[in-house]
């Protein structure tokens, strides 16, 4: 299991599942008997669902990469491996939100729009809130084609002829031109293709591959 220390101690439950943890196993330790468990379709794109307690989680939420609660015990997730998981938290309106960053929801802006649907359903500020990045394929490993550097110009770099997208710093950078705050953002490092021993990683292993399950939930 992943969890981002400086989370921790806020009333909420996070973490991403590794190779040596269950769903089953990592839902119990959320802290809530039967957490509500909402799971998105994801698409690759730009869409937010606001999940409430009236909202049905008995199948995914059809085209969404994203979604925010305020609802207590509602948990969000999303599956990934090598796409990165984005955790979302405001201390003060105590809402939560979540996000599936590959390059192509990346593109859409999925961070932001997260960020954006949090300010407009429970006013909360930019700056305010906390950001977690999971575990997702780095800049060391993502090699892409000299075609990929018009998606992000400004993220792409060059070395020995070769082409690297880093893909948090992207987001990063989306997240801070909204008014996020440096200091609110924390990054667990981990490089999915580096360890993938640990971690699932879909470039190296493609459709052989499972996913982590990444989960905050408001206490
Ligand atoms: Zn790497």
């Amino acid at each position: 299991m992943v969890y981002l220390e400086e989370l921790k101690r806020y009333p909420i439950a996070h973490g991403v599942s590794d190779r040596r943890t269950k769903l089953e196993d990592f839902l119990k330790t959320l802290g809530a008997a039967e957490p509500r468990l909402a799971k998105l379709e994801q698409v690759h794109k730009g869409k937010v669902a606001n999940v409430t307690a009236k909202t049905d989680l008995s199948s995914k939420i059809a085209g969404c990469d994203g979604a925010i609660t305020n609802a207590k015990g509602v948990a969000l997730m999303v599956m990934t491996a090598d796409c990165l998981p984005i955790f979302l938290y405001d201390p003060e309106k105590h809402a939560i939100g979540i996000a599936h960053a590959g390059w192509r929801g990346t593109a859409e802006g999925i961070a932001k729009n997260v960020v954006n649907a949090m300010k407009a359903e429970f006013g909360s500020e930019p700056a305010k809130i906390l950001i977690g990045f999971g575990p997702a394929i780095r800049q060391c490993c993502y090699e892409v084609s000299r075609e990929f550097l018009v998606h992000f110009p400004g993220s792409v770099v060059k070395m020995a002829h070769k082409y690297y997208f880093d893909l948090a710093g992207e987001n990063a950078e989306q997240l801070l031109s909204l008014g996020v705050n440096t200091k609110n953002m924390f990054d667990c490092g981990i490089c999915t293709s580096c360890r993938s021993d640990e971690f699932y990683c879909y470039r190296k292993e493609a459709d052989k591959t499972a996913r982590m399950a990444s989960v905050i939930m408001l206490k």
